[in-house]
């Protein structure tokens, strides 16, 4: 790999990371229950680790539905 396609890649990645920010969990707060997994009508959400984490950003239509139904007000969509 050379010296190009590596900052390449980390661009991608920063940006990938930027994208990601719009949604927030509070993974502290989550118990994995998988309300907003099963809630959310695109797929964004995914159990990891027994938390919920975002799989899918892109797919994300800023519903909000995740945050109404999480018991525990883990979730933060802007
Ligand atoms: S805001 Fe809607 S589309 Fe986005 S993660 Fe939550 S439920 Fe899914
Ligand atoms: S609904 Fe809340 S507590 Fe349940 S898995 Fe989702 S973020 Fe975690």
């Amino acid at each position: 790999m050379g010296l190009g396609s590596f900052f390449k890649r980390n661009k991608k990645q920063k940006e990938e990371i930027e994208e990601e920010s719009h949604i927030d969990i509070n993974i502290d707060e989550c118990d994995g229950c998988e309300k907003c997994i099963i809630a959310c009508p695109n797929n964004v959400l995914v159990l990891v680790d027994e938390k919920s984490s975002v799989n899918n950003s892109f797919g994300c239509k800023r519903c909000k539905v995740c945050m109404a139904i999480c018991p525990n007000e883990c979730i933060n969509v802007n």
